[in-house]
């Protein structure tokens, strides 16, 4: 059977590649491959820079309420289409299809039109000085990139779009070699709602075509998500013109579990924190902190609730809630720390091994695994695993648990359970990390800003700061008197 083979997306059509060079795409819950894509080649780069060019012409003379206008048509278009891009990203990622109908295209939208609503609304300043006075331009950066990460590809795409074409700029997209199609739905419905050709391009590939785009001297902005080592590479290329950057890297978050939680409450936030979209979630709560006191309570809860609610199976059956890891390399991975885990000492509660699903028998699954008697030194509390691996850690003293959670170089998220909101805070306060949560977990509403302290990342994503990031601020003095010259 002949599979589609997807071009790269550059001034509102598909163009073929010179080279003919393509790469496979696989469906991680059948081991199949489902279609291949063209890599973008060097008269593909070519031609998404002098769109680019052109699009920010006309993208960036638009009345702000027009490019308001337009990015609201396609949030309608992606919701109206919520049922054909969910299963796409069901086929590219194997994540669970009941998750992708109500989370992935949703929330994607939910940030194009918070950015379209404060389109209109940026305001510069105006000061007099003496008799004369200045005022202050937000203006455009020019031509940005984004590059994305497999977990949640078109919400990816549409959360770096959203900011940077409100503000007026236009983006050259670069999705995760294994996810390609889902940032090609969103380019042909910004083409439909509206927008010129050449304001958002998709070009496709892998490490060679993100470093392109890293290094490109008209590129001024690049908005990475992906793997802390990966962000390290993008930011060294990135300075070689001193572009702007926005980083959104791994973590190894903790949720600290006090004596006086709700312990179900507590309970479903660390199972969401590691088996949602099967444990690939950047701010997973993967070390779990819990206090001594309810310490069997909790794991006794935790190991009955994952061994009777855990379906596993293929991610287009909606009674499905855990899919496919996003590959056999990924798997393997997965299955590779939880060796380590085993080897350094950790109790194996439950899990710690491949699934083969009746439904989906050649698809990547990995059970969901939860290691108790964990402590800091071991491998698996250390490194981001990025699967459905927990991490149980018991301590008895608030201020000691505090120095343990934030005794890691990553800082994107953390949680607290407790009912007392005096030490909620107070705890919540003293974490060193972005994104925090208190007697919650995983939310992150468009209008709240989402982002790393430490090497988790650099600048914020969503909430009015991120709309600021993709502008730069034109400062123009007048003079109302005659100027003083001493020439
Ligand atoms: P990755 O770093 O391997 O790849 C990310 C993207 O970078 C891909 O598009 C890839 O092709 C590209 N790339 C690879 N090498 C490059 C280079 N040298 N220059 C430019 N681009 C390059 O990450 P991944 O495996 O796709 O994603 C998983 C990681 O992403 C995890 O660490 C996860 O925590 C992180 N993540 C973070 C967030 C967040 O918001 N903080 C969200 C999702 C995922």
């Amino acid at each position: 059977m002949t599979t589609p083979v997807y071009q790269n997306f550059i001034h509102g059509q598909f163009v073929p590649n010179q080279s003919k060079e393509t790469f496979a795409v696989k469906n991680p819950a059948t081991d199949e491959v489902i279609y291949h894509v063209e890599v973008a080649d060097e008269s593909i780069q070519e031609k998404a820079i002098a769109s680019a060019r052109e699009g920010f012409t006309a993208w960036s003379a638009m009345a702000p309420i027009e490019r308001s206008r337009i990015l609201n048509k396609a949030v309608y278009l992606l919701r109206e289409r919520n049922d054909e891009l969910a299963k796409i990203e069901v086929l590219d990622t194997g994540k669970p299809i009941q998750e992708a109908d109500c989370v992935d295209i949703q929330t994607g939208a939910d940030v194009i039109e918070y950015f379209a609503g404060l389109a209109p609304t940026q305001v510069g300043t105006q000061q007099p000085v003496a008799n004369d006075f200045f005022y202050t331009r937000k203006e455009p950066l020019g031509i940005c990139a984004g590059i994305g990460a497999w977990n949640y590809p078109l919400q990816i795409a549409c959360w770096k779009s959203g900011p940077a074409l409100a503000a007026g700029n236009v983006l050259i997209f670069k999705p995760s070699e294994e996810t390609p199609l889902g940032a090609i739905k969103l380019a042909e419905i910004f083409i439909e709602a509206g927008m010129p050709a050449g304001v958002f391009n998709v070009v496709q590939g892998a490490a060679e075509v993100g470093q392109w785009l890293t290094t490109h001297t008209e590129i001024e902005k690049v908005s990475f998500t992906g793997e802390v080592g990966t962000g390290k590479k993008v930011m060294q290329s990135a300075a070689s013109n001193l572009k702007d950057v926005t980083m959104e890297l791994g973590g190894k978050s903790p949720l600290i579990v006090f004596d006086d939680a709700d312990i179900t409450e507590a309970v479903s936030a660390a199972m969401l924190g590691n088996f949602y979209t099967q444990g690939e979630i950047c701010t997973n709560c993967t070390r779990v902190y819990v206090h001594k006191s309810v310490y069997t309570q909790f794991i006794n809860q935790l190991k009955a609730r994952t061994e009777a609610n855990i379906i596993a199976g293929d991610p287009l059956d909606p009674n499905v809630n855990l899919g496919a890891l996003i590959s056999k390399k990924h798997q393997d991975l997965v299955l590779g720390y939880i060796e380590k885990g085993k080897a350094e000492g950790a109790t194996l509660l439950t899990g710690g091994h491949a699934l083969s699903p009746e439904s989906a028998p050649n698809g990547y699954f990995v059970a969901p695994t939860i290691f108790t008697d964990c402590t800091e030194d071991m491998t698996i509390v250390k490194e981001e695993i990025f699967g459905p691996v927990m991490s149980v850690l018991v301590f008895e003293d608030e201020a000691d648990v505090i120095a343990r959670a934030n005794n890691t170089e990553l800082g994107l998220g953390a949680g607290v359970f407790s009912q007392n909101i005096q030490r909620a805070h107070r705890v919540i306060h003293q974490l060193k990390a972005g994104i925090c949560w208190i007697n919650s977990y995983g939310n992150s509403p468009a209008e709240m800003p989402v982002g790393g302290y430490k090497q988790s990342g650099i600048g914020r994503e969503n909430g009015i700061e991120t709309l600021n990031s993709y502008t730069q601020t034109k400062s123009v003095y007048v003079g109302m008197s005659q100027i003083e010259s001493p020439f």
